[in-house]
């Protein structure tokens, strides 16, 4: 089904967030690294912070109402006090002021005179503090992104958060080595556009920013926040987006999702569905329940949860409308009630089923004193919890009459968003006092003037010219993770073709990670290493993809362990000769039919006892010298 994204009113921002290299963090001195253990833990509970303004944040009282424990995982080589929020921070890094400086000059935005430290309410648990340092670089701007003009708003230098582990019914566990690591944040002016457009906006951004040639690159160290509304509904802000494919399928899904939620609020409003109420609609069923067949109910009963009620007049269908493929009202509660740690909610128009029977459902109906017009929902949960959900149930299906309820989402990797939590409101900002202002001085300003990078198409055709790659590769090459790695390679090994580099390092890997093999076994140092012993002659050319494919199926955890386990190497000369004159005497009938096309299939048997230890040129070589031997002496009989 096609949307029509100009008439839905579809409009979107982007916000990115890059990781910058420093090999430091923002506010101390430990490395970006990402530990193989982590070597002690600690707990703390989440409690809501009062901004200045003296407001409560609905999104924190939203989390509060969750009544998570969160454990923080640690290691001295990736943190210390500060990530810890045991010592306060120390003195903002230079080097990430700079590049930030720099980002903020290439896209003409207006930079501060004075940077002012900010703390801002964090309420997730992914910072140890209950708050993010952030501080504002700039403001307005421009980003050209092919045809198009993209407005910049604002241009900030934070501290990335710590990485979520796993989030598990009361606890949420994360690891300190990514927190406090140097980002900027870059939020560019909402646009109408469809999908196709903001990625090419992103992928013009992410370009920019790689061209500074000091950010992060890979998976996780670039990531989107996207805002996506259209005509007469709230913004939706969705988190966590990482990959330009993901971006355009986020920003089609939720153009589907939201255009589905203006569907279902024009059919609630043809109905004249009445308000659901707090007090009078809510019914303790627990009795009523008390002996039917369903698990989910039954195991709540041994725990001695509550199972409620919410009656809803005049709505029976209206959960399981579905205007698009997998847009109901009965999903979007679905996954409210999740977002609490809440297993248990049915609701009427998927009853019955589950264990539920016709007999339980006429019993329900009938204390709810509810027709066949009208809906309901149960939910089990614990007693603490239950009042929350409840109340975010009933306004939640309140606002579905109105249009697309603001909320914050998380980005699926394929592509979908789930709820999250509802938005913050504005008061979240109040000053870091553990760190002075900073002034930014003209003579930095002017050295990060002259320090904007070349264009992407300037710099893409330097490169190619300087090594002799063809356009594709090199644009695969910069966009990839292994840019600097190739380039660390061709020096230390300038005795191998720049071009065999770049499609191992951009094809190679690459089709090993699409049959399923994990890259990330794969550190760059590896790839080092195998290249340096290819240049030293220690290896064969076609015996890197064996090594790689070794420690990406997690078989073999060094280089040296893949190249001994694969006996690579270990045909001497004349164990080659031996092997070859076999291959040779075995096919006698179709060397003397094909004659010296024979070296192809004859490639083909060698190369399966040979692969990656003898270099294909060499067997080709001596296959080619012996072919010829034979049918000579056959000519001479
Ligand atoms: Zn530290």
């Amino acid at each position: 089904l096609d949307i029509d994204f100009k008439k839905i009113g579809l409009k979107v921002g982007l916000e990115i967030h890059q990781q910058l290299a420093t090999n430091k963090k923002l506010f101390c001195n430990c490395s970006q690294i990402e530990p193989k253990e982590y070597t002690g833990k600690f707990s703390r509970k989440l409690r809501i912070s009062k901004s200045e303004m003296g407001d409560y944040d609905p999104a924190a009282i939203f989390e509060k109402s969750k009544s998570k424990t969160i454990t923080y995982y640690t290691n001295p080589q990736s943190n210390c006090l500060v990530e810890e929020d045991e010592e306060p921070p120390h003195k903002l890094d230079e080097s990430a002021k700079n590049i930030a400086l720099i980002v903020a000059s290439a896209l003409h935005s207006n930079i501060f005179r004075e940077l002012f430290p900010m703390r801002k309410i964090v309420i997730d648990g992914s910072n140890t503090t209950g708050f993010q340092r952030t501080m504002l670089i700039s403001q307005g701007g421009s980003l050209q992104a092919n045809e198009r003009i993209v407005g910049v708003q604002s241009i900030c230098l934070e501290e990335d958060a710590a990485k979520l582990l796993e989030d598990k019914g009361n606890v949420r566990e994360y690891s300190l080595d990514r927190l406090g690591i140097p980002l900027i944040e870059i939020a560019l002016e909402p646009v109408e556009a469809g999908p196709k457009d903001m990625r090419n906006i992103a992928l013009s951004l992410g370009r920019l920013l790689r061209t500074t040639r000091k950010v992060v690159r890979g998976l996780g160290s670039i990531r989107q926040d996207v805002n996506v509304s259209i005509k007469g509904g709230g913004v939706v802000e969705v988190k966590g987006v990482q990959q330009l494919d993901q971006l355009e399928h986020v920003v089609a899904y939720e153009a589907k999702r939201q255009d589905g939620l203006m569907q279902i609020a024009k059919k609630l409003q043809e109905k004249q569905i009445g308000t659901a109420k707090k007090d009078d609609d809510i019914f303790d069923v627990t009795d009523i329940l008390h002996n039917c067949k369903s698990k989910i109910i039954q195991k709540s009963l041994q725990n001695e949860f509550l199972v409620h009620a919410i009656r809803i007049k005049n709505f029976s269908g209206m959960f399981g409308f579905e205007p698009y493929d997998g847009i109901r009202l009965g999903k979007e509660i679905g996954q409210l009630v999740k977002s609490f740690g809440i297993g248990g909610v049915f609701h009427s128009d998927e009853l019955p089923n589950y264990g539920i029977e016709q007999k339980d459902v006429d019993a329900l109906k009938q204390f709810l004193q509810i027709s066949d017009d009208d809906g309901f929902l149960i939910i089990a949960a614990e007693s603490n919890k239950i009042n929350f959900a409840i109340d975010a149930i009933v306004d939640r299906i309140n606002i579905a009459k109105q249009s697309v309820p603001a909320e914050t989402r998380l980005a699926t990797p394929t592509g979908e968003t789930i709820f999250l939590r509802p938005r913050p409101g504005s008061s979240r900002m109040y000053p870091e006092t553990d760190i002075p202002t900073i002034p930014i001085t003209e003579q930095e300003l002017d050295t990060a003037k002259e320090n904007i990078p070349k264009s992407w198409d300037e710099i893409l055709s330097e490169f190619k010219t300087k090594y002799q790659l063809n356009p594709q590769l090199t644009e695969q090459l910069f966009d990839s993770s292994y840019m600097e790695l190739f380039e660390k390679i061709t020096i230390q090994n300038n005795n191998i073709m720049p071009n065999f580099i770049a499609s191992t390092l951009c094809s190679t890997i690459i089709n090993l990670e699409r049959k399923g093999l994990k890259s990330e076994l794969l550190k760059p140092e590896y790839i080092l290493e195998t290249f340096n012993l290819l240049s030293q002659e220690k290896i064969v050319k076609e015996s890197i993809e064996i090594i790689f494919e070794d420690i990406m199926s997690n078989n073999s955890q060094t280089i040296q362990q893949a190249v001994k386990k694969l006996s690579i190497s270990q045909v001497n000369s004349d164990e080659l000769d031996e092997i070859l004159d076999k291959v040779i005497k075995n096919n006698h009938d179709m060397i003397i039919k094909q004659k010296e096309r024979a070296i192809g299939p004859l490639m083909g048997i060698a190369m399966k006892s040979l692969r990656g230890k003898v270099s294909g040129e060499v067997i080709n070589k001596k296959l080619e010298g012996m072919i010829k031997q034979f049918l000579n002496s056959k000519n001479e009989k």
